[in-house]
């Protein structure tokens, strides 16, 4: 969509299109999802080049539920699917269901039996499979093949009044059993269900294969770039067949790759086993490629279609690194998230040269890359927490953190040199004791005095308690479909920890699911729904740096 960069393939498709006048320069594209699963980032791309070409095009984009599989469909899934597409960002023009036009798409069947160009079939899959040759082989024809037109209409009336059980006929397009193209080889139209569908209830027994209802369903809705994904090259020749013979709106359909990214799987099915099985917490848990998981996950809209227009529109199979979306959230959150203060495993810190019960507010700005995020109180005071990784009792020469007779600043406040600590029975730090130095406050520090390191804090007695899930990638394995073996057995046993004591800045308790900040040092963050008024918990969204990327350098 950017000026700057040049066409892609199908952009330059569809600006030749109506440089050439096809359709009178219209454009309408449709993204149609099967609801029988929440919608991934895979599909979030397929939604940014559908839209995405509409809006560069003045043309419109129709949202169609591809809805001809009863079995594993549900309105659950359509509305978690119309909420991710507005949420990402954009608007369709009309909402249409495939199932909608059952009674047409069985006239199209019907018209095609009157040319005498589809037919009942007895045979069963196992049966027909066999009778279908080899690629360099052709297919024999079924007994089925020769039936009357008179007889076909009868059969297939029948097949409708449900007179057949499940599996007992199919009906066929009678296209070249010779054909190089397997898909060309009298392909299914039709089944018998019989089953419950979510919208048409038990009207009909039978159901359109994808191939008889999808560029039917295209052709219907006048769609003049039908997009999908590159598995359907070869199946283009049956959808123009089916369209050429039907004699209805010439849709012509376009293939780019599909999204494949680093230590994801990506199919409903499989992510499906991950909610049904347990390994995560349902559809939108955080770690999941699911737009609401990567909402929850505290990615943003405006995140996603960058990464898309990153990944761009390829003709070619790729993977894209996960690096790559971590990178597009931690830039915009960087630019928009404010900075907080936040210690993710606390060691207590007492200021001995401090008043005892003296409080004061420091003044520190929400994000220096952005004046107008204006600044914070902070509460400063005797006690601190500091991370307990900030301390070392032996520090090596480079540490420039807090130790003993080392010199560090408490990040808005001062800087102060550590002293002593005190240990437990077990030899674990309890407790760090440091003074300060009055003359080095932020903002008004005269004393000429520099450290190299600056650490956070909260006040222990203003401090809020909050829970904090560290999220890291679901797999360890890089392609977990490519494995051997079951997908499942590539989780990453480590991809949530959970903090249960983090202290943070007390205004956090204000904090509402969906708000993001930087914890300073940490990472970027955001507010889950599992939040109460008394508990905060936060989701970590992605580090500060890319960590697996500096792990590479080293191997
Ligand atoms: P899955 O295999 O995950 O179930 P699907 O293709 O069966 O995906 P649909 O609901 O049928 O899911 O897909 C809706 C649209 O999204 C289709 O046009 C499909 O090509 C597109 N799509 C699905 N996955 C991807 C992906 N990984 N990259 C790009 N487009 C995708
Ligand atoms: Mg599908």
């Amino acid at each position: 969509m950017s000026e700057e960069r040049p066409l892609n393939f199908i952009e330059q498709i569809v600006a030749d299109d109506i440089a050439n006048g096809v359709n009178g320069g219209r454009v309408l594209t449709r993204f149609p999802p099967e609801p029988n699963g929440y919608l991934h980032i895979g599909h979030a791309k397929s939604i940014a080049v559908n839209f995405g070409l509409a809006q560069q095009f003045n043309g419109k984009t129709n949202l169609r539920f591809d809805d001809t599989n009863p079995v594993t469909e549900d309105t659950e899934y359509v509305d978690s699917i119309k909420a991710d597409i507005r949420w990402l960002g954009y608007e369709w023009d009309k909402e249409l269901y495939a199932s909608d036009y059952f009674e047409q798409i069985y006239e199209f069947a019907v018209k095609l039996i009157k040319k005498g160009l589809a037919y009942v079939e007895d045979a069963t899959a196992e049966e027909i499979a066999a009778s279908k040759g080899t690629p360099t082989t052709p297919g024999k024809p079924t007994p089925a093949r020769s039936r009357s037109v008179e007889e076909n209409l009868d059969l297939f009336t029948r097949m409708r009044a449900g007179e057949f059980k499940d599996g007992e006929k199919t009906l066929r397009a009678k296209i070249d059993l010779a054909s190089p193209n397997m898909h060309m080889r009298d392909p299914l139209m039709y089944r018998i269900k019989h089953a419950h569908h979510h919208r048409t209830g038990d009207k009909w027994c039978i159901y359109p294969m994808y191939d008889f209802a999808h560029g039917q369903s295209d052709s219907i809705e006048n769609i003049t770039h039908s997009l999908c994904t590159l598995e359907f090259i070869p199946h283009r020749p049956l959808y123009d067949w089916f369209i050429k013979e039907l004699e209805i709106f010439p849709s012509h359909q376009y293939e780019f790759s599909r999204l494949n990214i680093t230590y994801t799987v990506m199919s409903k099915r499989k992510l499906k086993q991950l909610v049904e099985e347990k390994y995560v917490s349902g559809w939108d848990d955080p770690r999941m490629p699911t737009i609401s998981g990567l909402r929850r996950r505290g990615y943003t809209p405006a995140s996603i279609r960058q990464f898309s227009e990153r990944v761009g529109v390829q003709k070619r199979e790729q993977m894209i690194d996960l690096g790559l979306l971590e990178f597009c959230i931690r830039e915009e959150l960087n630019k928009t998230a404010n900075r907080v203060m936040a210690v993710l495993d606390p060691v207590k810190l007492v200021i001995t040269n401090y008043p005892d019960g003296q409080v004061e507010e420091m003044t520190a700005e929400n994000n220096p890359e952005d004046a107008s995020a204006g600044s914070r109180t902070l509460y400063f005071s005797k006690t601190l927490y500091i991370e307990r990784e900030d301390f070392m009792e032996e520090p090596p020469k480079k540490f420039f953190r807090l130790g003993p007779g080392l010199h560090v600043r408490l990040k808005n406040a001062y800087i102060i040199k550590g002293e002593s600590v005190e240990k437990d029975a077990n030899g674990n730090i309890t407790t760090i004791y440091a003074s300060y130095l009055p003359e080095t406050k932020s903002g008004g520090d005269h004393s000429g005095m520099t450290v190299k390191g600056t650490i956070h804090w909260v006040s222990a007695e203003h401090a809020a308690t909050a829970e904090v899930r560290l999220y890291d990638r679901l797999f360890k394995s890089e392609n977990p479909s490519a494995e051997e073996g079951d997908f499942k057995e590539f989780l990453n046993p480590d991809s949530l920890q959970v903090v249960k004591e983090a202290y943070v800045e007390p205004g956090l308790l204000q904090a509402r699911a969906g708000d993001r900040f930087q914890f300073m040092r940490k990472g970027y963050f955001t507010v889950d729904p599992d939040s109460t008024p008394e508990k905060v918990v936060f989701n970590r969204t992605v580090t500060l740096k890319d960590a697996w990327a500096k792990e590479k350098g080293k191997a």
